[in-house]
């Protein structure tokens, strides 16, 4: 089955092309980071102004990429939420409508699903029951993936994500748009233990984050300190290093209690170096199997959104010719997938 994937649920365009036989086929993506970079962070209107002019020479990218043309379809995924609700409804409409024309099926795929689902495009993917660590720029969860479909949260934050934190935290010592990536980038010219923050909610029993307090005790190490190039690096090590062994502790309490044998990681800070390697020692320490995406499945794209619709339209699933958008959709609503 060959399903066209259309990604548009915040400053990303993204469409794939995934083939149940033969794997991912291709896949474009379009970032409006430059677009956003003078506001300092995404401004909706701006974001589904843009998917419109992006969506459809996308589209037609990809398929010619694959050596595809529309008649070739089986089938289109749509991300249909969480998410901003202009930016949403663009995709939607186009693979609603397209499905429609060509006569095949549509599906209204879940964002944090395909996130979740990412690492499993990779060679050597595990199969559930496994723990997922989701952190994106909106979310920070851990999820008992029981099987596809069937996703029990385990814990979330309780304020930030830890992408958003990066985000916010990359902004308050004056670092561009966005944030997150340039902060990791400068944490490696940082010197260890200058500076150590705290590691928020470890000192307690549960799964839940919780990272907005990090983000003001950086605030005052850096009002306090002389703001210069190294101790800017020496901070955003510092915050880094809190960061990930929070998560990393918060993985090791998920496994446990769970029991799983594999972690998987998904959403934009799981492209974190830093992370990586924490999670890979962590996986080697207690004999279990972590599995990422490549780096530029971490973040929003149209592979996720294919390869989570493909396997949904395969077990069955179909859907109406209404428009689906749900800027707020919880995960653990979906359906269980039909066991083929
Ligand atoms: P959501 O999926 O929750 O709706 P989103 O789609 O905006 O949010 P993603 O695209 O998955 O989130 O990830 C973007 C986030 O990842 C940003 O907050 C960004 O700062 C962060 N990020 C990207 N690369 C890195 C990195 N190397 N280190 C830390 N954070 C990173
Ligand atoms: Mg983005
Ligand atoms: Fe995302």
């Amino acid at each position: 089955m060959i399903v066209l994937g259309i990604e548009t649920s915040c400053d990303e365009t993204g469409v794939a092309v995934y083939d149940t036989a033969r794997g991912l086929r291709s896949h474009t993506l379009y970032s409006q980071i430059r677009l956003h970079a003078d506001y300092g962070g995404v401004v909706p209107e701006l974001a589904s102004r843009d998917h419109v002019r992006k969506l459809v020479p996308l589209v037609r990218e990809c398929l010619a990429q694959a050596g595809l043309g529309l008649a070739d379809l089986d089938g289109v995924a749509y991300t249909a939420g969480p998410g901003l609700v202009g930016a949403l409804l663009v995709g939607a409409a186009l693979g609603r409508a397209l499905a429609f024309a060509l006569e095949i099926p549509a599906i209204g795929v879940h964002h944090m699903e395909g996130h979740l689902l990412a690492p499993l495009l990779e060679e050597n993917a595990p199969q559930p029951p496994f723990v997922a660590l989701l952190v994106s720029g909106g979310h920070s969860q851990l999820v008992d993936v029981r099987g596809i479909g069937d996703y029990a949260l385990l814990g979330e934050t309780l304020d930030d994500a830890a992408g958003e934190a990066f985000d916010k935290t990359a902004k308050l010592m004056g670092l561009p748009y966005p944030g997150g990536p340039h902060l990791a980038k400068l944490a490696q010219q940082g010197r260890p233990d200058i500076y150590t923050f705290a590691r928020p909610m470890t000192d307690r029993p549960g799964l839940e984050f919780s990272f907005s307090g990090l983000k003001t005790q950086v605030l005052l190490a850096w009002q306090q300190s002389d703001q210069g190039e190294q101790t800017r690096a020496d901070i955003a090590r510092g915050f880094e290093e809190a960061v990930t062994e929070t998560l990393a502790i918060k993985c090791e309490r998920a496994l446990v209690q769970t029991g799983r044998g594999a972690l998987v990681v998904a959403g934009g800070v799981g492209a974190n170096r830093r992370l990586r390697e924490r999670l890979a020692e962590l996986a080697e320490r207690r004999r279990v199997q972590v599995c990422f995406p490549r780096l530029e499945f971490c973040t929003d794209n149209g592979a996720m959104i294919a390869f989570a619709g493909a396997l949904r339209l395969a077990a069955g699933e179909r859907e109406g010719a209404a428009i689906r958008a749900h800027p707020r959709w919880d995960m653990a609503t979906l359906p269980a997938l039909a066991s083929a």
